[in-house]
């Protein structure tokens, strides 16, 4: 793993090791704090606009302002890329804004300034043989709180989740609230029965991803039926497809959940095409021609 060389706190870019945060700021204590993690391909920032859009709703949801506007953002991310970037790789980039430092104390404090840290590191690809083969997951209850939508930094249910996964040798959990799957642990699920893409609708109780509403984008662009509605765990078990999708996984093919193989137990015909056009859709992206 690279460890990042500058990273950006407060105001100012540094080296990382010497960015410091005090004891008593609220992200360390509390996880009081919201984030977002944005790919960078060719120097651009990937679907940024679509980022600080969710940004600002994470900040709002929690009664934080937003600590400066979309341009300045833009400013600072490309130069911690630039500042970082000796090969004109892909990147990605993690921002995280905190309530601030402030005595220990549950309610939000008056008059404190937020906490503003962002740094960049070399894109870590999807595995390509997980991406020929595809992937295990399996499912379970969504112990989570019921704000998922906010990009909360306060990652400790998600990070059991994973881990419950990964002792069952499956790289995702596929999260199930009363009956009906909600999303992954660090991602969003689509179901495929019959040629028709099924993805659950916006709401509390997920995460709205900046690769979700691609993939719905580009369905709905290239006539593939796709719509969102909820969808029970026993209909998950039989769909013909089953994929996860995050900024970093992309559109990642689930092959068994629950040891039980996902439709033909291969990576399935939409899926191939759905890569495509994402793939195509990166190229646009990089050569300039789409924003
Ligand atoms: N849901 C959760 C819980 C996540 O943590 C993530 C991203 N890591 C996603 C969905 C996917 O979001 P995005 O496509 O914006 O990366």
């Amino acid at each position: 793993m690279n460890i990042p060389q500058r990273v950006f706190l407060n105001g100012r870019f540094m080296p990382a090791e010497s960015a410091t945060i005090p004891v008593f700021d609220r992200g360390f204590i509390f996880g009081d704090g919201v984030y977002e993690v944005i790919p960078v391909y060719g120097r651009r920032l990937f679907r940024l606009p679509n980022h600080l859009a969710r940004l600002d709703m994470s900040l709002a949801a929690i009664g934080l302002g937003q600590p400066m506007s979309h341009a300045r953002w833009a400013e600072i991310l490309e130069q911690v890329v630039r500042e970082n970037d000796d090969t004109g790789g892909d990147m990605s980039v993690y921002l995280q804004v905190t309530r601030g430092v402030a005595p220990r104390d549950h309610a939000y404090p008056k008059n404190v300034s937020p906490t503003v840290f962002a740094y960049a590191q070399p894109l870590t690809y999807p595995d390509p043989a997980q991406l020929r083969r595809g992937v295990n997951a399996v499912t379970v209850p969504d112990v989570r709180w019921s704000r998922c939508d906010i990009k909360a930094i306060a990652l400790l249910p998600n990070v059991m989740l994973r881990q419950h996964a990964v002792e069952r040798d499956a790289a995702e959990a596929i999260l199930i609230r009363d009956g009906v799957m909600t999303e992954g642990a660090a991602s969003n699920i689509f179901i495929v029965e019959a040629g028709h893409l099924v993805t659950p609708p916006k709401g509390l109780f997920i995460l709205p991803g900046i690769t979700r509403d691609l993939v719905v984008e580009l369905a709905r662009a290239h006539g593939i039926p796709c719509t969102e509605e909820n969808v029970g765990e026993a209909r998950l078990l039989a769909a013909d497809e089953v994929w996860m999708t995050s900024s970093t996984k992309e559109i990642m093919p689930i092959v068994r959940i629950n040891d039980r193989p996902v439709g033909s137990g291969k990576p399935g015909p939409l899926h191939a095409r759905l890569h495509t056009l994402y793939q195509e859709y990166k190229r646009a992206f990089r050569a300039g021609e789409v924003d």
